[in-house]
């Protein structure tokens, strides 16, 4: 459990040819680990991103797979921003199969210090651009015979974490947003899953870890009550995100996914 996945090693395949992915948060973290996983296995993935700079460097790491990737401009808080990356994705596919919503925020505060402009933007980002680019997305997965969605949650989608109520409650609702699909677009063959990851090594978490006096310190903190004694890696999100999205997870729908290094389970 000590050594970091490496996709490279292991053995892992899936077949995701002529399937077509949209994955907002694809420009960075878990959802540009999910879009080159998924690429590599063969899709034509969307990246959605709400800033045109990390759309434009995000692509760059993707060049090699082509034309099957591709950036769309959207701030997924918005749903008319929502519903318009959806109308784009149909006019250049004409079809979709899997939505993968990464988009996130993060901030770190007691309940004291968060005014309503902060609980709204992540809310609005978290929770509202989930509930609408599936909502935006359903007539197109409705046409496909592989759909599935996949939202990213949190541990803190599973219990309460500490200085993060708002993010807290923006991930508890995307678990159980996640299960009210399930049972309502189970007998239209559409799942719905989401993943509970615990603390990732992306950009979201190295941003909270510069504000720290002592990032050491810090680190160590964030670490110590890991049973696996580690952060996660990306690559370790993006590959039971491929599998919920594969037809090895045929008959898994209104799942949500502890991927956690064991936090979650004590
Ligand atoms: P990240 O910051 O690298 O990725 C988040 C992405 O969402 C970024 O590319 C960002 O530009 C994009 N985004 C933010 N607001 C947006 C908006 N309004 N419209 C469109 N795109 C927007 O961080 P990450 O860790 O990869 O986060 C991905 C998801 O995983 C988030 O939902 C996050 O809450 C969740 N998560 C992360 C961790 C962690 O420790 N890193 C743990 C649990 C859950």
């Amino acid at each position: 459990m000590k050594q970091p996945f490496n996709p490279d090693a292991s053995g892992l395949t899936f077949d995701f040819s002529n399937r077509i992915f949209l994955i907002t948060g694809g420009t960075s973290g878990i959802g540009l680990a999910a879009a080159s996983m998924a690429l590599t296995a063969g899709a034509s993935v969307c990246i959605v991103g709400s800033t045109r700079g990390k759309g434009a460097t995000a692509m760059n790491q993707l060049k090699q797979f082509g034309e099957k990737a591709c950036f769309f401009q959207a701030d997924v808080s918005k749903p008319v921003q929502c519903e318009a990356v959806i109308k784009k994705v149909a006019k250049q596919f004409k079809t979709l199969d899997v939505v993968i919503n990464s988009a996130g925020i993060f901030r770190s505060g007691f309940i004291d210090s968060i005014t309503e402009p902060e609980f709204d933007r992540i809310m609005d980002t978290n929770l509202k651009g989930t509930f609408f680019i599936c909502k935006y997305a359903l007539p197109l997965l409705r046409n496909s015979r592989h759909a599935a969605i996949i939202n990213i949650s949190s541990d803190a989608g599973i219990h309460g974490n500490r200085q993060c109520p708002d993010y807290t409650a923006s991930k508890g609702a995307i678990t159980l947003l996640t299960k009210a699909l399930a049972l309502d677009l189970a007998h239209e063959n559409i799942r719905v899953n989401c993943v509970c990851p615990g603390d990732i090594i992306t950009p979201m978490l190295e941003e909270e870890c510069v504000k720290q006096p002592d990032q050491k310190v810090y680190l160590k903190n964030l670490t110590d009550p890991y049973p696996a004694g580690r952060l996660g890696q990306p690559e370790e999100v993006a590959s039971v995100v491929c599998f919920l999205a594969s037809d090895a997870a045929s008959f898994v729908t209104g799942a949500a996914w502890p991927i956690d290094g064991g936090i979650t389970a004590q």
